[in-house]
C-alpha cells in the first residue's frame, strides 16, 4: 500500500522560478534551464541519435523526480521534431515514466511552466491532464499514443519494487534527478541504485546533473560503468553511465495480431489501444451490431469506486477514471458521442449513507477528485456517456487504418489449442485460427472449457428510461442515491439500476421498473409515483467479489500449479507466455474501468511498460485467488 501524498511547497525567485522549500533546492536552472536539460538529459544520452538506431519501436525513458515536468516536456518536443523529420525512423513512440514524491498543484505546474513560453504548445496539454494527487500510477497520453506519459507519484524508493519488468526490459534511458544528493539523501539511496539497474536494458544510459562521488560509487557497484563529465559551459562536473547488463534472453513471441472475442466496452477499448500501436485486431462479436451486451444501455454514469486513498481498488479506481476522462477528452470533437463531464452526486439519503460520505470526504482523496456538498459528497469531474456510442466510436475510430476485421453475428463457442496457435470456432463449425486470443466477452468469458473456474458472477441489471419533462429537475449532475439517476437526454431520463445475482435473463419486468421508481424516489424528494415508464433495458454484468477486473494471461492448470509451486516470498508475477488472455469482470463500473483495464491487458501482451504497480497485478490476476491461497502458505500465514 501507498501513503497519501503531499503537494510540492514552493516559494518563487525573482526570475520566477520555482524553489522547494522543503528541500531548499532549485527545480531547474535559473540560467536557462531548458537548455541545460536539453544537455545534460538529451544530449549526454545521446538522444534524439539513438531514436533512428533503436532496437525496438518504442522507447523508454525513466525519471526520478518529474518536478514540473521541464525534462518530459523538453523530451517530448525533441521527439516530435525527431519523428517530423525522420517520419520512417524505427522508433514510433516515446515512452515517459517518472517518479515523483510531492507532486506540484496544478496551480503552481502552470506557473512553473509559464516562463517557457517554447514549450506551451506542449505544456498546456500536460496541465489540462495532469491528474490526480493519489499514490500509484498515472498514465497519461498525448499525440494519439505517440507520446505516453506515466507518472508514478510516491516515493521513488518505495515505487520502483512496484514496477514490473517486461521481458525485454523496461527503460533504455534514465534521467537521474531528484534535488542535490546532499540536500535530499533519503532518495540516492543503494537500494534506489540496485532498482534502477534491474528496471535497465542492456544499452541503457543514465546521465545526472550531480557529480557526488558515492553516487557514482553507488550506480557503479549497482552495475553501471560511470564517468564524469563537464556540465554544460559550467565549471562543474555531471555523471554520465552505461548499463552493464548482457542481452535479455526474450522468451516472449512478439504479437503482430489479435483475435478478441467480445462486442462490448472492453474490447471496443482493447481494439481501439492495439490499433492505434498499429497491431492487427479480429474482432468476433456474438450479437448482431456491438453494444448488445451490458455495454449497450442508453446512458450510463462514469466515477471511481472510492474508500480510502492508500486502498489499491480505490488507487486502481482513480487511476482508471483520469485514464477514462482523457482519453474521451481526446475525442471531444467526435460528433458521434454525447457525453457530459457534469459531475457525479453520491447523495445523502439516511444515516449510513451520509456516514459514508463523511468518511470518504474525510478519506484524504484530493479536493479535485471529490469535495463537500450540501445534499453529501460530489465528484466534480465525474459525468455520464452514451456506452453504445462510446463502443461504436472506438470501433470506428479503430477501423479508419485498416487494421481492424469485424465479423458479427459470431459466436465463438470453443477454443482449440494447436501447437502454435489458437482455433475459434462459431456455431456453424467456422474455425478460425489467431496466435493470440483475448475473451473480452463480458459475464459469458466463463463459457469456455479453459475458463469455467474464473470467479465471475453473473448479476442482472435492469435500467427504466423516463419522460423527461415528467421529472422536476433537481439537478443538471448525476446523482447516486439509492439507484442512479442520469441528466436527460432528448427528452429521456435514464434512472436504474437493479441487481439480481445468478440471473442471466434479459426480459424487462414490470417489478424492476418499480424497484427503479422506489430507489428514485428515496433519493429525490418530488413525488414520482405518477412518472411515466417508457422502456427499460436488461443487460447482464459480470462481477467479481473483490471488485478488482479481471485482466491477463490464463495459465493452464499446469502451469498454474508450476507457478505456485515455484512462487518466490515477494509473489507471483503476471503470466506472459499465454497465449490465451482475459478481460473481463468489470462489473458495476465498467465504463470507468475499462479504458485502463484495456491499457493494462495491452502493454502485458505487448510487454510494454505496464501502468500499474506489481500489487495492482496481483489484485487483478484472473487465477489471483488460488495464486493468492498459495501465496499466504508460502508465507506461513494461512490468513493472510
Ligand atoms: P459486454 O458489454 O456485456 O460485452 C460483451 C460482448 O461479448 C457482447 O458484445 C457479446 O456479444 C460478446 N460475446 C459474448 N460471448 C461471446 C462469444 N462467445 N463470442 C463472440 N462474442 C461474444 N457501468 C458504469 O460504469 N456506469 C453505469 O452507470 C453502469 N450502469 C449499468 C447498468 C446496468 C443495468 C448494467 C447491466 C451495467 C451497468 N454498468 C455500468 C456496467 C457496465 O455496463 C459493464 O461493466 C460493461 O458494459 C461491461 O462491458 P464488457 O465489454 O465487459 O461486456
Ligand atoms: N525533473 C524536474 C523538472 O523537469 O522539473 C525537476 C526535478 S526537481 C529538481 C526534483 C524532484 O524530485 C522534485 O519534484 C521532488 O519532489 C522529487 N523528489 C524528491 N525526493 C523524491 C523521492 N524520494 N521520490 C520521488 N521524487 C522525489
Amino acid at each position: 500500500m501507498l501513503a497519501s501524498l503531499q503537494n510540492a511547497k514552493l516559494s518563487w525567485n525573482d526570475a520566477g522560478m520555482p524553489i522547494s522549500d522543503s528541500f531548499e533546492d532549485i527545480y531547474f536552472s535559473n540560467n536557462n534551464g531548458l537548455h541545460e536539460t536539453q544537455y545534460v538529459f538529451l544530449k549526454q544520452n545521446n538522444l534524439p541519435e539513438r531514436w533512428l538506431i533503436h532496437n525496438r519501436d518504442f522507447f523508454v525513458i525513466a525519471e526520478t523526480g518529474f518536478g514540473t515536468g521541464l525534462n518530459f516536456l523538453a523530451t517530448w518536443q525533441a521527439f516530435r521534431h525527431y519523428r517530423e523529420t525522420n517520419p520512417e525512423g524505427k522508433v514510433t513512440r516515446l515512452h515517459f515514466i517518472s517518479f515523483e514524491k510531492f507532486p506540484l498543484t496544478k496551480l503552481d505546474l502552470k506557473q512553473a511552466l509559464a516562463v517557457w513560453p517554447e514549450l506551451s504548445l506542449l505544456s498546456e496539454q500536460l496541465i489540462s491532464a495532469y491528474p490526480y494527487a493519489v499514490p500509484g500510477c498515472q498514465r497519461l497520453r498525448f499525440d494519439d499514443g505517440a507520446v505516453v506519459l506515466d507518472l508514478w507519484l510516491g516515493d521513488a524508493n518505495e515505487l520502483l519494487p512496484q514496477v514490473y519488468e517486461p521481458s525485454d526490459g523496461l527503460a533504455d534511458v534514465w534521467f537521474l534527478d531528484g534535488f542535490a544528493p546532499s540536500k535530499n539523501p533519503d532518495m540516492w539511496t543503494e537500494h534506489l541504485f540496485a532498482q534502477i539497474y534491474r528496471l535497465s536494458r542492456p544499452l541503457t544510459t543514465l546521465s545526472t546533473f550531480t557529480a557526488a562521488g558515492f553516487v557514482r560509487r553507488g550506480l557503479a557497484n549497482a552495475g553501471f560503468i560511470m564517468s564524469k563529465v563537464a556540465e554544460h559551459g559550467e565549471k562543474r562536473s555531471m555523471l554520465i553511465g552505461r548499463s552493464q547488463k548482457t542481452k535479455a534472453n526474450v522468451k516472449t513471441l512478439p504479437v503482430r495480431s489479435v483475435a478478441i472475442v467480445g462486442g462490448g466496452i472492453a474490447s471496443a477499448c482493447l481494439t481501439y489501444l492495439l490499433t492505434q500501436r498499429g497491431y492487427q485486431v479480429e474482432l468476433f462479436c456474438a450479437d448482431a451490431d456491438v453494444a448488445e451486451g451490458a455495454s449497450g444501455n442508453p446512458q450510463g454514469a462514469i466515477y471511481p469506486l472510492l474508500h480510502q486513498p492508500d486502498d489499491l481498488l480505490s488507487q486502481f479506481f482513480v487511476s482508471a477514471f483520469h485514464f477514462c476522462q482523457h482519453l474521451l477528452n481526446n475525442f471531444h470533437n467526435n460528433e458521434m458521442l454525447n457525453h457530459d463531464w457534469c459531475g457525479v452526486l453520491l447523495k445523502d439519503i439516511d444515516e449510513k449513507s451520509s456516514q459514508k460520505n463523511i468518511e470518504l470526504l474525510n478519506a484524504g482523496f484530493p479536493i479535485e477528485l471529490i469535495q463537500p456538498h450540501t445534499d453529501g459528497a460530489f465528484f466534480p469531474h465525474g459525468g455520464w456517456v452514451v456506452p453504445t456510442e462510446l463502443v461504436k466510436t472506438l470501433f470506428q475510430l479503430s477501423a479508419k487504418n485498416g487494421l481492424l476485421t469485424q465479423h458479427k453475428n459470431c459466436e465463438i463457442i470453443s477454443l482449440q489449442k494447436m501447437t502454435d496457435h489458437w482455433e475459434l470456432i462459431n456455431r456453424d463449425g467456422i474455425r478460425w485460427s489467431a496466435s493470440q486470443v483475448v475473451l473480452a466477452n463480458g459475464v459469458d468469458v466463463t463459457m469456455f472449457e479453459q475458463t469455467t473456474s474464473l470467479p465471475i458472477t453473473p448479476m442482472r441489471g435492469q435500467i427504466s428510461t423516463l419522460l423527461a419533462s415528467e421529472y422536476d429537475a433537481i439537478s443538471s449532475y448525476v446523482v447516486c442515491g439509492d439507484g442512479y439517476i442520469v441528466p436527460a437526454l432528448d427528452g429521456q431520463q435514464v434512472i436504474g439500476a437493479t441487481y439480481v445475482r445468478n440471473d442471466m435473463a434479459r426480459d424487462i419486468r414490470e417489478s424492476e421498473h418499480e424497484e427503479n421508481k422506489a430507489k428514485m424516489q428515496r433519493t429525490v424528494p418530488q413525488d414520482v409515483s405518477t412518472y411515466t415508464v417508457l422502456s427499460g433495458r436488461a443487460a447482464i454484468r459480470g462481477v467479481t467479489r473483490d471488485h478488482f477486473p479481471l485482466i491477463g494471461g490464463l495459465r493452464s492448470a499446469e502451469k498454474l500449479q508450476i507457478t505456485g509451486s515455484q512462487m518466490p516470498k515477494s509473489g507471483w508475477l503476471p503470466e506472459i507466455e499465454s497465449d490465451l488472455f482475459i478481460l473481463a469482470g468489470l462489473g458495476s463500473r465498467g465504463l470507468c474501468s475499462a479504458p485502463l483495464s484495456a491499457e493494462i491487458a495491452a502493454a502485458l501482451l505487448l510487454q510494454e511498460p505496464l501502468p500499474c504497480s506489481l500489487s495492482t497485478l496481483r489484485n487483478i490476476d484472473p487465477q489471483r485467488k488460488w495464486l493468492r491461497q498459495e501465496w499466504r502458505k508460502k508465507l506461513g500465514n494461512r490468513r493472510g
